[in-house]
Formats: C-alpha cells, sequence, structure tokens
C-alpha cells in the first residue's frame, strides 16, 4: 500500500531527516517507526501526507506517486488517510459529536449518515455516553479517543497515528492502544510513531528504527533497541 523507494529528504542548512529509506508496508500492516528525538519520524509521515517532498527517491500510496499529484488531487490522497496527533486537535468549541460530524460534512457526507455513524465510531472507542462531553470536559485519554473515532469516521484505508500516546499516563496509553489494535483488526493499515518502549512492547507488531534518518532496524514482531 506503501512504497518507499530510496528516499531522502535534507532541508536546507543541510539537516538530512532522511537517508535513503526503502520499505513497504502491505495493506491491513500495523507498522510503528520509533527513534529518537530528530531521527526522521515526523518526516518520514509528511511525506506520505504530501506535505513535504523527497530531495530524492519515490513515495508511493498504492500504485500514484504521491509527489507527482497535482495540487487539486492532493486532498483526494488525504482524503484516504486519518491522522491521529500527540495533542489531539480538537475544535474545542464543538463537543464530541460535533467534531466527528464536522470532519463527515467535510467530506460530503450525508444528514443521515452522520446520524448513524458518529454515535457508531464513538461507541466502538468507548465513549458511547459522551456525544454531547465538549473537549475540557474529557480527560486526555478520552480526547485521544474522540479524536481516534474522528480519524476513522470516513473509513480511510491508511490511519497515520503522530506519538498519539505522548501526552498520556500509561493505563490511558494500554487503552488507546488496544483501540487501534481493533481497528487494524478490521481492516486498517496503521503507522504509528512513538517513543514509548511501552507501546512497542504491547503491540507485538512491525518496527522500523530511525537513526539519523537511516532504517537501523526492521523487525517483523516488536522489538525497541536504541
Ligand atoms: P522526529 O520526528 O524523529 O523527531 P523529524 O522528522 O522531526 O524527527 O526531524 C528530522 C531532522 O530533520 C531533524 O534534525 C530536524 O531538525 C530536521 N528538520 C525537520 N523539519 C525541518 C524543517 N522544516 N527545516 C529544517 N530542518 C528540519
Amino acid at each position: 500500500m506503501i512504497y518507499f523507494n530510496q528516499v531522502s529528504k535534507i532541508y536546507p542548512g543541510n539537516s538530512v531527516a532522511l537517508n535513503n529509506v526503502t520499505f513497504t508496508v502491505e495493506p491491513g500492516e500495523f507498522l510503528s517507526v520509533v527513534g529518537h528525538s530528530g531521527a526522521g519520524k515526523s518526516t518520514l509521515l509528511k511525506m506520505i501526507l504530501a506535505e513535504d517532498k523527497p530531495t530524492e527517491g519515490t513515495v508511493f500510496f498504492e500504485s500514484t506517486n504521491i509527489h507527482e499529484l497535482s495540487k487539486h488531487a492532493i486532498p483526494l490522497l488525504r482524503r484516504r488517510i486519518g491522522s491521529v496527533f500527540q495533542d489531539f486537535r480538537l475544535l474545542p468549541d464543538k463537543t464530541a459529536y460535533e467534531n466527528i460530524a464536522f470532519t463527515m460534512e467535510a467530506a460530503g457526507r450525508g444528514d443521515e449518515e452522520i446520524a448513524s455513524d458518529v454515535p457508531y465510531v464513538l461507541e466502538l472507542v468507548g465513549l458511547g455516553n459522551r456525544l454531547s462531553s465538549f473537549p475540557h470536559e474529557l480527560s486526555g485519554g478520552e480526547r485521544q479517543r474522540v479524536a481516534i473515532a474522528r480519524a476513522i469516521v470516513n473509513q480511510p484505508d491508511l490511519l497515520i497515528a503522530d506519538e498519539p500516546t505522548g501526552n498520556l499516563d500509561p493505563i490511558n496509553t494500554h487503552e488507546i492502544i488496544q483501540i487501534f489494535k481493533k481497528i487494524n483488526d478490521i481492516g486498517t493499515t496503521i503507522i504509528l510513531t512513538t517513543h514509548n518502549k511501552g507501546v512497542i512492547d504491547d503491540l507485538g507488531r512491525r518496527v522500523i528504527t530511525l537513526e539519523n534518518g537511516r532504517v537501523a532496524r526492521d523487525d517483523k514482531k516488536g522489538r525497541y533497541v536504541l
């Protein structure tokens, strides 16, 4: 589904963020990317979202070369990708329900679908009883669940999660990881970045370790070696 072919990214000032990175992510896989701060994890995700271009090499989403997409095709690519971030990025003046409904409206989904799908995804993340709560009324773990529900409501092919448990305590971290596993079991491909060894051990799935922009390890089953 995702193919990085000899991708390098050099930022102005000769900062090498990615150095000759090659890997493939198959449909249905759950890949974690680990590495110290500055190893290139965020840059790698930016390449997939077409937020930045490689200096060298190519990145494919299925048969599409992401960096040859025209300006108006990029939003169509992004619609196939759900994103979750460390800082949740919920709209503060909207309830859990409205945050998710807003994303569906932006994708052109109708009122009936919204009325049936928003409660469904909130139920899926264990927040079926918090539809009308505002972000400030929710704990960090609950906010991240709303953000995950929002990321999956338009049924993306790929879910990208950038340090999704970075602001959470161990119990909430474990619960969020269980939700990601459940979403992956339903068939969504997931790429997640983390600093957290516990997350990797909890997942027991494929791990790519980045060191100074290079793939230092690519382990089939959960190993965190830094
Ligand atoms: P990580 O997510 O693993 O912490 P990043 O991908 O953010 O790493 O950064 C990798 C390297 O690229 C770092 O050395 C960082 O300083 C550099 N870098 C990232 N973005 C930029 C940018 N926009 N301009 C210049 N250097 C950047």
